[in-house]
């Protein structure tokens, strides 16, 4: 059994008090994950002071009994009643949820089952807050997943030819990503060509790669749990010079956020990096969206590398640097790597080139 674990609890339990509360309900499965090392669907965590208590139902007996080493409760029913009635049994008078995670439903049967003088005290980030903060074991996770990710790529790109489907290359990029060992991609992965690579969250459809179009892939694994993400464009033929010029912008931006980070420095002031660059090729209105985000359990974490977070990064984040231009009718470009900051600056662990690939 991993300690990582029993001290990830041990941090909760230890910062109940400061927050004021007796105890602390985690319902968000990435987060009973991360608390517990469960990897089911129905899970709950209760934080006490001292102790953890996981609850599953029967479906899970087998399976929590070999995953998660704190104490165990299986559940014949809905789990919250039951979480209710050990609250109530533990005297628990401010009872902490995650108030992004807890639907409306489960906030009604708690505060049904609860005693009437104990209070649902809402919570938000908290747990994300630790996610952020990458252990050694985790940045190994993502380095692994990173790396598959990136074999996945190169032996479904050398398959690219004019005539292809978007569809059919998104399959055969998931089917690689799984032959070398995820469980499943982080997210849909998006194929998407010519005009269609402007939509930034594309889906892959039938529409066939042809000769002259620009191919923006964006792909990730899950690996052990943990995220990759990665953006590359393909160019089917020869492209030309105002194709190669948007490259060369969105290059050089992901370069410089990439040599802004490092410990102390915000995560706003990264973004503020890669928009400059874009800004001085007169771009900055086709960069539609945040320069990257945190990923971990979660495809999309803390912080996000946007304009308004203030986060100041830290060793053990792992983030993604991914500025993107845009054009409606022409085409869009984004370069994505995933990043850790270390206590100097950064590492890459995407292997891949950056060069426009040439099909
Ligand atoms: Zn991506
Ligand atoms: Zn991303």
């Amino acid at each position: 059994v991993n300690d990582e674990f029993e001290q990830r609890r041990h941090l909760i339990g230890a910062g109940l008090e400061n927050r004021e509360l007796d105890a602390m309900l985690v319902v968000s499965p990435a987060s009973v994950r991360y608390l517990t090392g469960f990897t089911g669907s129905n899970g709950v965590v209760l934080a006490l002071p001292g102790e953890t208590i996981f609850f599953t139902d029967p479906r899970y007996a087998i399976q929590s009994a070999r995953e998660v080493s704190c104490r165990t409760q299986v559940c014949k029913g809905p789990l919250l009643p039951d979480v209710a009635a050990m609250a109530a049994r533990g005297r628990i008078r401010r009872l902490g949820f995650e108030r992004a995670h807890l639907s409306y439903d489960g906030f009604d049967l708690l505060r049904a089952n609860m005693p009437v003088n104990a209070s649902l005290e809402p919570v938000s980030g908290w747990l994300e807050a630790h996610r952020m903060l990458k252990s050694e074991n985790e940045i190994e996770l993502i380095r692994r997943s990173v790396a598959t990710n990136s074999k996945a790529f190169e032996r479904a790109a050398r398959r690219v030819r004019p005539g292809m489907r978007e569809r059919d290359l998104a399959a055969e990029i998931d089917f690689r990503m799984r032959r070398l060992g995820a469980e499943k991609p982080s997210f849909e992965t998006i194929v998407a060509a010519g005009e269609r690579s402007a939509l930034p969250h594309a889906h892959p459809t039938g529409a066939i790669l042809k000769q002259g179009q620009l191919v923006l892939i964006d792909m990730g694994a899950f690996q052990d749990g943990y995220a990759s993400d990665m953006t590359r464009m393909l160019f089917l033929g020869e492209p030309g010079a105002r194709v190669q010029r948007l490259y060369r912008a969105v290059l050089e931006a992901q370069l410089a956020a990439i040599d802004a980070v490092r410990p102390g420095v915000t995560a706003a002031r990264v973004d503020r990096a890669a928009r400059d660059v874009l800004k001085a090729y007169k771009l900055e209105r086709a960069f539609v969206h945040s320069t990257g985000h945190g990923l971990g359990l979660e495809i999309h974490e803390l912080p996000r590398i946007g304009k308004k977070d203030k986060t100041p990064l830290a060793a053990g984040m792992a983030i993604t640097i991914e500025p993107g231009v845009y054009l409606e009718g022409l085409g869009g470009i984004r370069i994505e790597d995933t990043v850790v900051v270390t206590r100097t600056g950064c590492e890459v662990l995407t292997p891949t080139s950056k060069e426009l690939r040439v099909v």
